[in-house]
């Protein structure tokens, strides 16, 4: 797939800014107009809000579209909303809605995705892809495809980090990987990060912003309103205009690279010694699996089985206290822990379940 750009290409970082929902003229047009001197690229408005249960407020529906015309009309901002279905498709660009967004509730849903190519089959509407609400890579292209075998090639992507259960910092979890590998596999696509979606409450914005400055993002979506205590959705996570200039200048912005010999010299001597250590930690896992397999060959002549809890046990506790020691996060060790054993566990599976072969082991 080869994209082309929605936004200007010599305008970095690309911002999108506008309420979570449209709920009175007056609302949307002081947004836009408190936004308009922060030098946004895109304004955003839902008009159908996909809610995650009924009774809280599902937007202002088709009479909203006039406001947002009203916007471009007394600020010159382009402005964008979500669509869900055909319908709003239609309704959408009959009132010269300039840039479309899927949700990621209608990202994870093929039939939803490809009723809204068929609907746009034909136009060259850009359209911006948010990720599905679970971690589903292949969801995620695959909602990207549709729109492009139905000739749409104005796409973007954005980032709003993924549904979770439980406790977490964050609303919605960011993989920033998944996002990185998108950028990786599809280097002309624009990648924007919601950070008012990922984060879910205001006090964790500017941190959040900064780090996907970190990670290259091509821009940012945020969700601004004039009062936004009293927003009729999302209420936690809305910033005024003013608020969003602040935290804007407060970023500090980083050049994607540098062509200094100090620097090169530097990074190059930094990035051979992390190659050399990354061969070894690849050798050492090799063999410590070599060592995992003779146990499963040991375990398979007295017909134990693969799992020992409390061998798990001690081998963690272990893990983990070292890793604190040297600085490591309880997470990542957690992480790394997990793949290994995972890795362990499916070796010694092929050899009690003779799918290995002992010749293979040089035995
Ligand atoms: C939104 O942008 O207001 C929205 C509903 O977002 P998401 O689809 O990311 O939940
Ligand atoms: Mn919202």
């Amino acid at each position: 797939m080869q994209f082309q750009p929605i936004f200007n290409k010599n305008k970095r970082p690309i911002l999108i800014a506008g309420p979570c929902s449209a709920e009175t003229e007056e609302q949307v047009l002081s947004t836009a107009k408190g936004l308009k001197d922060h030098n946004i690229d895109l304004f955003r408005a839902g008009i159908w809000k996909p809610r995650t249960r009924p009774g809280a407020f599902e937007g202002i529906g088709s009479p909203g579209l006039s406001w947002l015309q009203r916007v471009k009309e007394e600020t010159g901002l382009k402005v964008c909303t979500e669509v869900a279905t055909d319908e709003h498709v239609e309704q959408a660009l009959k009132h010269g809605i300039d840039v479309f967004w899927i949700g990621a509730r209608t990202t994870v849903n093929p039939f939803s995705v490809q009723e809204i190519a068929d609907a746009l089959a034909g136009t060259d509407m850009p359209v911006i892809v948010k990720n599905p609400v679970n971690p589903d890579y292949k969801l995620w292209v695959g909602a990207i495809e549709r729109l492009y075998s139905a000739g749409i090639r104005k796409i973007a992507a954005i980032h709003r980090g993924f549904s979770t259960y439980g406790d977490s910092k964050y609303r919605n979890v960011p993989r920033w990987q998944m996002a990185i590998d998108l950028m990786q596999e599809f280097p002309d696509l624009e990648i924007i990060c919601d950070i008012s979606h990922i984060c879910g409450r205001r006090e964790i914005l500017a941190e959040t912003a900064q780090k996907a400055y970190e990670l290259n993002f091509d821009g940012l979506m945020v969700e601004v309103h004039p009062n936004p205590t009293e927003a009729w959705s999302d209420a936690a996570q809305q910033i005024t205009p003013k608020e969003f200039g602040e935290m804007i200048s407060s970023l500090i912005r980083r050049r994607i690279s540098s062509n200094d010999p100090d620097y090169l010299k530097t990074i190059e001597n930094f990035r051979q010694r992390i190659d050399d250590i990354d061969e070894e930690i690849i050798y050492l896992i090799a063999q410590r699996m070599q060592l995992v397999r003779e146990i499963g060959y040991v375990k398979k002549d007295k017909n134990i089985a693969i799992f020992q809890l409390e061998r798990w046990r001690a081998l963690a506790e272990a893990c983990r206290n070292r890793a604190e020691k040297n600085e490591l996060s309880q997470q990542f060790v957690d992480l790394f822990l997990e793949a290994i054993h995972q890795e362990g566990i499916d070796q010694q599976e092929q050899i009690i379940n003779g799918i290995r072969l002992a010749s293979l082991e040089n035995r």
